[in-house]
């Protein structure tokens, strides 16, 4: 089966001038409080009297990136397009991708197929409208595409036209991850898009998370470096990685209400990461997902 507009399982991977490997950078654009790690603290209602922190932060990964010739895709929440419109066409303008992050980030798992396309289609719209481009690729919230609980999910993705899914963290998590799920991309909707998974190490008979998340915040940076390096080096394929920017904003204000483990998971090493960050896209040339997979 092969993946229908896309770089197929055989075909070589995109290349810089240099020969390394092209890898993925992605940003899922939402701010703090609407994390899933404080639902139970936080409903939507309450969003509207939080003090966003979120085109600040974009702009510093926007100014990081230039300064380093990245590019990227941006998930964008669709609640954050409606009130923040120029943030998404300075983005846009900036040469990277706009994809969709659903509009009231809640996970497909929680909600009915109707629920989902309705979440989907009314974040879709709005960023289509922004930048009068159309937008192929979603990532569910929470990374909660699930083949057995939501099987309708990638057939409505089809519908709607996204091209690509970035919905998968193949990792043993209490909220995301798949551990049994495929490590590398592979056709999904009867080849209608692609699922395109966070990057994991497989070591020991596990798969281990590397490709973003409070992971990366966590562990030490040889992990992360090794990781890179193992996965084109070793199994000459793009790193895929996400992260928030949030995560680069140790100033932001604390949910003290949150639960221990939602606290502990949101900010440790946020003074770090930005430096961290550096580091990662110091090591290759990082482009948006659609590039370096070839979907049209
Ligand atoms: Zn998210």
């Amino acid at each position: 089966m092969g993946m229908k507009g896309g770089r197929s399982q055989a075909s070589p991977p995109l290349r810089d001038p240099g020969g390394r490997i092209v890898n993925a950078m992605t940003v899922d654009v939402e701010d703090y409080f609407h994390v899933a790690a404080f639902e139970s603290c936080l409903a939507p209602a309450d969003w509207d009297r939080m003090q966003p922190r979120v085109v600040a932060n974009t702009r510093r990964i926007l100014a990081l990136f230039e300064a380093r010739g990245v590019r990227a895709t941006f998930f964008v929440l669709g609640w954050v397009a409606e009130r923040f419109p120029r943030l998404v066409r300075e983005i846009h303008a900036a040469g990277h991708e706009i994809a969709c992050h659903g509009y009231l980030h809640r996970r497909a798992t929680t909600q009915t197929a109707e629920e989902f396309r309705a979440d989907v289609r009314r974040a879709r719209d709005l960023l289509e409208d922004l930048t009068g481009h159309p937008v192929l690729g979603y990532r569910a919230p929470t990374y909660s595409i699930d083949a057995v609980r939501t099987p309708w999910a990638y057939g409505i993705l089809a519908e709607l036209g996204f091209r690509y899914s970035s919905s998968l963290y193949p990792v043993r998590h209490d909220l995301y991850g798949r551990p049994d799920a495929p490590r590398h991309p592979f056709p999904v909707a009867d080849g209608a898009l692609v699922e395109i998974p966070i990057s994991t190490l497989r070591l020991g008979g596990r798969n281990l998370p590397c490709g973003g998340g409070g992971y990366f915040r966590l562990l030490p940076w040889f992990y992360s470096r090794l990781a890179v390096q193992h996965i084109n080096g070793r199994e000459r394929r793009p790193y895929n990685f996400y992260f928030h920017p949030w995560e680069i904003d140790p100033g932001q204000p604390r949910l003290e209400r949150a639960p221990w483990k939602s606290r502990l998971r949101h900010y440790t090493n946020l003074a770090r990461m930005e430096g961290k960050l550096c580091r990662l896209l110091a090591l290759g040339t990082w482009r948006p997902m659609r590039e370096v997979y070839g979907i049209e």
